[in-house]
């Protein structure tokens, strides 16, 4: 079923299977595969089946929300969530079997308390900042951490079940900043070692990582955006043996002659150099299509590559196809693996300045999305 326009996201499961034992087969170790924030924009439990096929052996999440809407789905398998706010429903996170991470001592309280009430022993992953800055026990935090986690296991509460940090440049593969947070993990690893917590796996790649830094695998790896088959270094994807699974298409909504000298779309940022035709597109930035694609960002429509013409608006945008055919209904491809001659999302990236991780994450909107591929369906 279309939208009325025919305008889909077409996700290939077959591709997120393939990228993911690409991956597994590259680092020979467990790998854990990051479906936040609704599968990358790919659809949250038809890409976590996907990965799982392809030999996943856990998945990784944001937030407990997107954890829980898992297990609701029936994914058996073991998911970690790391984001949580005070309050959070820790007492759910054990009744779903919900491996969580904590970074302070607020947060290893508030899993005591819910593996208490439950009866359950919480799996627990402890995350120490090793230089992003961002989520992360500090390094003066840590011990302390360690330490409290340490009381809880032996309380029968708690089982640590990982160590973990993130990477700040794992995209610039000889970043000084590399070997820095790599020592700091490893003596952050040490000192929770010293205090006890001796079972728990470390993992620190993110997609960069596992592509280009062997020395952060440790005992498992954990790809996000290379699961979908986009390249994390900004490259071409096919080179590291990865297909992108998503591709965006529309139809043309309406074509139609116009002379020179017309302007198109609001404020006329565009206009006709000579009579041509114009092709409507009916996707716009509600649907997660950067308005700053507007004059730069490319599609494949009417059999060649074309920038858009003028703004992007809220549900459309308007294509110059010369004097090419176009009809109602001719396909619009966005972006997609690229051997149909397609734009990438990368190629979007570099047109509108940001990266595809923000462009497959954001499209949506009035897309219908469909399946191809038989990967993980059930
Ligand atoms: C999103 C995320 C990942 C995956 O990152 P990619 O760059 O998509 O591979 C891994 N770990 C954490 C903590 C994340 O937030």
């Amino acid at each position: 079923m279309t939208n009325g326009t025919g305008a889909e996201v077409v996700v290939d499961l077959d591709a997120i299977a393939a990228n993911t034992a690409v991956l597994r087969e590259r680092v020979a170790r467990p790998l854990m595969a990051v479906v936040k924030a609704d599968g990358y924009g790919h659809g949250l439990v038809p890409a976590a089946r996907a990965a799982l096929a392809g030999g996943a052996d856990q998945l990784g999440v944001a937030v407990l929300h997107e954890a829980l809407a898992l297990r609701a789905a029936g994914v058996t398998a073991p998911v970690l969530a790391w984001l949580h706010g005070p309050g959070a429903d820790f007492t759910a996170a054990l009744a779903a079997d919900v491996e969580v991470s904590v970074n302070a001592a607020w947060g290893l309280a508030e899993v005591v308390a819910a593996a208490r009430a439950t009866g359950r022993t919480a799996r627990l992953h402890l995350c120490v900042d090793t230089g992003l800055s961002r989520e992360g026990a500090t390094v003066a935090e840590w011990p302390q951490l360690v330490a409290a986690a340490a009381r809880a296991q032996a309380d029968g509460d708690v089982e640590v079940a990982g160590l973990w940090s993130h990477m700040a440049y794992a995209d610039s593969p000889t970043h000084p900043t590399i070997g820095a947070q790599v020592r700091v993990f490893e003596e952050a690893v040490a000192v929770a070692r010293a205090a006890g917590l001796t079972g728990a796996r470390r993992h620190l790649a993110n997609s960069a990582a596992t592509v280009a830094l062997p020395e952060t695998w440790y005992d498992m790896v954990r790809p996000g955006i290379a699961v979908y088959g986009l390249d994390p270094l900004g490259g071409d994807a096919a080179a590291s043996g990865l297909r992108p699974a998503m591709t965006v298409r529309a139809a043309v909504a309406l074509a139609k002659r116009v002379p020179a000298g017309a302007g198109v779309s609001y404020g006329h940022t565009y206009s006709t150099a000579a009579g041509t035709t114009l092709a409507l597109v009916p996707v716009g930035y509600a649907d997660g299509v950067p308005r700053a694609g507007g004059n730069r960002a490319p599609v494949l429509a009417a059999g060649a590559r074309r920038t858009i013409a003028g703004r992007v608006c809220m549900d459309q945008f308007v294509l110059d196809v010369g004097d090419d055919p176009v009809a109602p209904g001719d396909e619009v491809v966005l972006w997609g693996p690229g051997d149909r001659g397609e734009p990438t999302a990368q190629d979007w990236a570099d047109a509108v300045d940001t990266i595809h991780y923000e462009l497959v994450t954001r499209i949506g909107g009035r897309f219908t999305r469909r399946y191809v591929g038989s990967a993980g369906a059930v």
